[in-house]
């Protein structure tokens, strides 16, 4: 990669020392293998909004759909500071062209979804967002986020390195100014992955490229962009996977022997019922791209949407 992906994280999982304690979340797989690719930009909402290190733990209090920050023992509330603060901050974070943000779970400031709100009786529910976190997701509404809990979930995993990747390269299909023929370009080359995320939306981005030359190109861009991050937050299945196996079988027709096809249908099959991996099927399918010289399929970046190395297809 020219450069690397951009991606927002909450400090303490790169290893520093701001939690309240002043102990981290130090995250072996962001640091050590997703870290290869990424530039980091770290983010403390807590350290960054003036709060020291250590400092008094905290806890979201009262409405859970409009909770309050306010400090466990001496019941400091520190939510306008936090929400001033965090506002002034994603307005600063639109230069760093993030290409997406991994909160800490559970964070009073930093959680993405089920964070605990405690009522009046001491008694909590886990419906809440952290505060930085909500501010964030406002600004930026269609920006891959997640948590690093949830991304030892293989398929969310998968989902969401998916998605940083495709808009790493929808920001250097913008840099290179290539007008509407990059753009026809990027989702021709995009079909397959839109697929495995969403027909539906694959056929809305068609028809909104079929249109790209009564468009003014900013207009046609922006239009784009909204539904492509509309259709990667929709997750791939086993069974949109398999519908994608099965379109690029199609593309063999008249390649394949009888024997062949019964292999690699069999392959799907095992795949779609949870027995072999992905990268199984998907690696006979790419032996016979380069076999029979398929040029359209090559350049399909579902064959290849991020690198082996991070072993994202090998899960069942
Ligand atoms: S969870 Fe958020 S606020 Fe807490 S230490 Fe980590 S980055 Fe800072």
């Amino acid at each position: 990669m020219a450069d690397k992906i951009r991606l927002g994280i909450s400090s303490c999982l790169l290893g520093e020392k701001v939690r309240y304690d002043g102990g981290h979340k130090w995250d072996r797989f962001l640091t050590g293998t997703l870290g290869k690719y990424v530039d980091f930009v770290p983010v403390c909402p807590e350290v960054e909004c003036g709060l020291g290190i250590p400092r008094e733990a905290m806890r979201l209090v009262g409405d859970a759909t409009n909770p309050r920050l306010v400090t466990v023992r001496s019941g400091v509330d520190h939510t306008e500071r936090m929400l001033a603060w965090a506002r002034r901050r994603v307005v600063e974070l639109e230069k760093e062209e993030l290409c997406g943000f991994i909160f800490k779970s559970d964070s009073p400031s930093s959680g993405m979804e089920r964070v605990k709100v405690y009522s009046a009786s001491g008694s909590p529910v886990k419906t809440g967002v952290g505060l930085f976190a909500r501010v964030f997701m406002e600004h930026f509404p269609l920006l891959p986020v997640e948590e690093e809990g949830r991304l030892h979930d293989p398929t969310l995993r998968e989902n969401f390195i998916e998605a940083i990747f495709t808009l790493k390269r929808w920001r250097e299909m913008l840099a290179s100014h290539g007008g509407r023929g990059a753009l026809v370009d990027f989702h021709t080359r995009h079909k397959l992955l839109l697929r495995s995320h969403s027909l539906e939306h694959l056929r809305r981005l068609g028809k909104l490229v079929a249109q790209a030359a009564d468009l003014p190109v900013p207009e046609l861009y922006d239009r784009y962009l909204k539904l492509l991050l509309e259709t990667l937050r929709r997750k791939t299945t086993s069974r949109k996977n398999t519908d994608v196996l099965y379109h690029l079988m199609g593309y063999f027709k008249g390649d394949l022997s009888a024997d062949e096809k019964q292999e690699l249908r069999d392959l799907i099959d095992l795949y779609h019922r949870g027995i072999v991996p992905l990268i199984v099927p998907v690696s006979l399918i790419s032996h016979y791209v380069r076999k029979y010289h398929q040029h359209y399929l090559k350049d399909q970046w579902y064959l290849n949407p991020h690198p082996l190395e991070l072993q994202l297809r090998n899960h069942v």
